[in-house]
Parts: structure tokens; sequence; C-alpha cells
């Protein structure tokens, strides 16, 4: 049986920075754009060279940023039939892109649709024009409720939309009032993330009206109620679906520890229990990328042919060892420890919490022999329970989830 393998490729650009983002993205022109695409090619094309013999198969491709809707849509189908061609893409994975409403117009869509991009996630963040502005996004929310209605005209059947809560000079009006229209929209699925103000961002610096803790936590309770009664069910801390086939199966392979691919500036991967991150400066990203195309010559050199230089033939050959290409950097081989702690406290963001078994076939150890005192402290507090064959956070303990999640970390 083939392993499951996802995709993820970064797209760093957008067209201005939002005032308390802290992701990787920034706007550029169309040269700058152009060298990055070209990169971003090679670096398929090797990494697929490296999984050829590995016998995987795609699950799932995620383009995100940064705006990927704010680039022609043509890289992004570019790119993707490069996937396509150079990876065994499974017939029905699932291809989602992330889209902006200032940048995701009705053709653009209609391009994704062609391509075979199956799943769009919109960030609305929220449908108040006042809380956008404050939040220096570009889209207001007669552009979202626009490319909504578009997204549907050309095919989507799959859609995401992202809300926001805990937002400077919001109050629980507002944001139930988001939630209420969003739920009337009917998207097969929704993210509600509350705003952490991150250090290094604007927002950082600035004096904010936020909502105080108790109205933030009504607010999360009010999600989970409000959502529920509108037929979405909880399947992670944040992010609900309409039914069990729209729970975003990029995601969950993250949550359950499968194997991902993160390609493009600073993305991140862990394939086998190595994981790494690519660099985040794109001249070094680009011109890593470059030198290699120089070495090589041509795409022949690049799938590793006996005329490649030395430096090439260790990229082709040297299977999954990512520092080989130059671009990857935080290469670490995951200790036993480490990849039990993140089975533990990733899969307990998933509501139907961890399999036992699960942790059994994939450490040849019993979980209660590694956690018992840390899982009976919890059960008998009531925030931890276990259900067949899952242990899972109760709801009492998804409220506490962060303090819970803590305790699985073991000593070295
Ligand atoms: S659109 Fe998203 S990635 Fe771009 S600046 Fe705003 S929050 Fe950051």
């Amino acid at each position: 049986m083939k392993k499951q393998l996802s995709i993820y490729v970064h797209i760093p650009f957008c067209a201005r920075k939002c005032l308390y983002c802290d992701f990787l993205s920034f706007n550029a022109g169309i040269d700058v754009i152009e060298s990055y695409f070209n990169a971003l090619g090679k670096e398929i094309a090797l990494w697929a060279d490296k999984f050829k013999d590995k016998e995987y198969e795609v699950i799932s491709v995620f383009f995100g940023g940064g705006t990927p809707s704010f680039v022609d849509a043509g890289y992004i189908a570019g790119i993707l039939e490069l996937i396509k061609d150079k990876f065994i893409v499974m017939e029905d994975a699932e291809i989602t892109i992330e889209a902006n409403p200032a940048s995701a117009m009705y053709e653009k869509l209609l391009a994704y649709r062609k391509a075979g991009i199956n799943r769009l996630s919109i960030g609305a963040q929220s449908l108040n024009d006042e809380e956008l502005k404050r939040l220096g996004r570009l889209h207001d929310s007669r552009m979202f409720f626009e490319t909504f209605e578009n997204a549907r005209k050309a095919g989507f059947d799959n859609i995401n939309i992202d809300i926001m809560s805990a937002l400077p000079g919001q109050s629980l009006d507002s944001y139930l009032g988001t939630v209420k229209r969003v739920t009337e929209l009917r998207p097969e699925h929704i993210s509600a993330y509350s705003l952490i103000v991150e250090e290094g961002t604007p927002f950082f610096d600035m004096d904010l009206d936020l909502p105080d803790e108790e109205t933030d936590r009504e607010m999360y309770h009010k999600t989970l109620q409000i959502l529920s009664e509108c037929g979405y069910h909880r399947y992670e801390i944040s992010n609900y679906a309409l039914g069990k086939e729209y729970e975003c199966r990029h995601n969950k392979i993250y949550w359950q520890r499968g194997n991902y691919l993160g390609v493009g500036l600073g993305a991140a991967s862990m394939v086998e229990n190595r994981r790494w991150s690519n660099l985040r400066d794109i001249e070094r990203y680009v011109g890593a990328l470059y030198d290699i195309q120089l070495s090589a010559g041509s795409e022949g050199a690049l799938a590793g042919s006996e005329g490649d230089s030395g430096k090439n033939r260790k990229i082709c050959r040297d299977i999954l060892a990512p520092d080989a290409l130059g671009i990857c950097e935080n290469i670490e081989d995951l200790s036993l420890n480490s990849q039990m702690e993140e089975f533990m406290f990733l899969g307990l963001r998933l509501t139907e919490g961890v399999s036992i078994k699960r942790f059994k076939e994939l450490f040849s150890l019993e979980i209660r022999d590694v956690y018992g005192q840390v899982i009976d402290k919890y059960e008998k507090m009531a925030l931890l329970e276990e259900d067949g064959n899952y242990l899972k956070l109760t709801e009492k303990g998804l409220d506490v989830s962060n303090t819970v999640m803590a305790d699985f970390i073991l000593e070295d």
C-alpha cells in the first residue's frame, strides 16, 4: 500500500500587509513573482525526484500564503500541473487555495476550478466593515459576499470561510452578527480563530481596544453553540464542518502527524519524523535554486542523469536529505519522546481525540504505560475521557486545552 503525503505550497505575496499579520508575506513586483515561481517549480521537480521511489501518493495539496489569489491564476495552474505531473496525485485529492476577497475575481476562481482546485478558503475575518478597516484588510463585506457568490457560480461546492473574534473594537453582538451571516451562506466549512496579537506586528505597538477576557470566552462559547444549532459539527478546537466529508483533509494530516512536504519560501515539512523548514529569505531561496539550475543545466539533469555535477548527484540521490538542497534549515530528526508528545498534543486538538490503537502501532508502547499518570489526573478532573478506542478531551477539557496539552511533554 502506498504511503500518504500532503503538499503545502507557500505563496508569500500580498497586496498590502495587514496590521495583525505575522505570516511570511510581503508585496512584490512582477519580476520577483516570476523568479519565485521559477524557483518553486524547480524545488518541486527536485523533491519529486527524491520521492519517486518512495511509493507516496498525494492526498491533498494546499496553496496558502500570503495571498495565493494575489498572483495571476496561470502561476497557480502551472504549479498544480507540475505537481500532478511529477507526483502520484490521487484522483479525489483535496486541492485547496486560499483566496482574499480583494483579489479573487470571478475569472480567477473559474481558472482555479479549471485547473482542478476543488476547495476554496476565503479569508473573510469579519463582516463588519469598521472591524475590517481596523485590521488593515483591503476588502469590505460587500466584496466578500461577491466573492462567495462568484465562487459558487464558478462551481466551488466545498468552501471554507475564515472568521476572527476578539478583534479591536469588536462587541459580542457585532461578532455574533458575523457568525450568523456566515452560517446563512451555508459554506461547507468554517474556521473561527480568536486574534492573537503577535510581537513584531504593528498591532503589538498599538493601544488596542480589545474585548475583555470574559467577552472573549463568550464569543468562543457562542460560536460553538450557534454553529452546532446551524448543523456544523466541531471536529477541531477552531474548525467546523457541515458533514464529515467536509472536514479539511489537509489540516487533519498536520494534527494526525501524517507526512507533509512544504514547498516554497519558509514552508515547513515533516516526512518520516524528519522535520525541516525552507529558507525565509526570498533572495537566498531563489538564488539557491537558480544555482542548481545553472549547474544541472536541464530538467533531465534535475532528475539525476549521469552527466550531473557531484553537487547535483547528491541532491538527486540523497533521498529525504533535504539539507542537500541548500534551501532547508532547522532540520531535526524527532526523538521517540518528541514523536509521542506531538502525537498527543496535536491529536487532542481533534474532538475525536487520539487513537489508543494507533499509539501502540506507532510506538510499540501502551499509551497508559507512557502517560498513565497524566491521563488519570485529567480523567478525574473530567477534562479527558476514553471513548471506545479513543482518548479525547471533554467539552470542558477543550476549553482549557492548552493547559492539558502542556502536561503531555515528556522529560528526556
Ligand atoms: S492577507 Fe493574510 S497573509 Fe496577507 S498580510 Fe493580510 S493576514 Fe497577512
